[in-house]
């Protein structure tokens, strides 16, 4: 993430100054130290296979996944195009050559690889959900638990109540790659889910960014852990609804540096 960032850095910082040259831009840097605070947002061209390929790498060392499991989409919400990791390709060796793009309406729109086993659902929550541009399915031990039992994770830590906001679901159980585990993993989300589990298979995350989305997977699979450990010594207390939405409007409008 690290280099991709930086290498982002570097286009917009290059091309900030090819709008300078042609007087085209609104270059307003502030001095030393500071040369892209004069960049429109506009002028930072996202290069979504690149991020895509580091986004792999992300979740294979995340640990939330093992070999060529799990899959990743992002939309761009300029395009709107989907860019999505191929299917069976392991995460290490992806080349931005390996990204498929995609149209919600699930025409391809290039590559040449096959996308996703599961594209077809990444697409459904994409539809489902305008405000979410990120997607990570994932394959997680404790989140599997709950997954295999076919229950609800509830938010029983403050993490959870911020990050999830809500319990998050087991999707009716149906066969990997089909239409009927898509239309059943867009329910279980529901219209402000940020996660949901899939039946005996594993956890699918959301994010209006893909930061967003990882930070889900953590907090989910996190939350599961504690939840199965607290299940196997006692009776969970749960949080009141209260509690977490107060928790969840917190996170959003408040928790962080820049906001009041
Ligand atoms: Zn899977």
């Amino acid at each position: 993430m690290i280099a991709l960032y930086e290498s982002n850095k570097k286009a917009a910082y290059y091309e900030g100054f090819a709008n300078m040259r042609r007087g085209s831009g609104q270059w307003r840097g502030r001095g030393p130290g500071r040369p892209f605070a004069g960049l429109r947002t506009g002028e930072i061209k996202m290069n979504y296979r690149a991020f895509l390929v580091e986004s792999g790498k992300r979740l294979l060392h995340s640990g939330l996944t093992v070999e060529t499991w799990g899959n990743i989409s992002a939309r761009d919400p300029e395009s709107g195009l989907v860019y999505l990791t191929p299917s069976a390709m392991p995460y290490d060796t992806l080349t931005e050559e390996d990204i498929v793009v995609m149209r919600t309406d699930g025409t391809l729109v290039e590559g040449r690889r096959k996308p996703t086993v599961e594209s077809g659902m990444h697409l459904g929550i994409l539809n489902a959900r305008p405000e979410i541009n990120a997607v990570i399915h994932t394959h997680p031990i404790y989140s599997q638990v709950f997954a295999v039992l076919r229950q609800p994770i509830p938010p029983i830590i403050d993490e959870a109540a911020q990050a999830l906001g809500s319990t998050v679901y087991p999707a009716e159980y149906a066969l990997p790659g089909t239409p009927e585990l898509a239309h059943n993993a867009v329910k279980a989300l529901g219209g402000k889910g940020m996660a949901c589990l899939l039946s005996n298979h594993g956890a699918v995350c959301v994010g209006r960014d893909m930061n967003e989305a990882f930070k889900v997977c953590t907090v989910l699979e996190m939350t599961a852990r504690i939840y199965h450990l607290a299940l196997a010594v006692g009776k969970p207390v749960l949080l009141p609804d209260e509690q977490v939405a107060f928790m969840k409007d917190f996170a959003e409008k408040h928790y962080g540096q820049g906001k009041a």
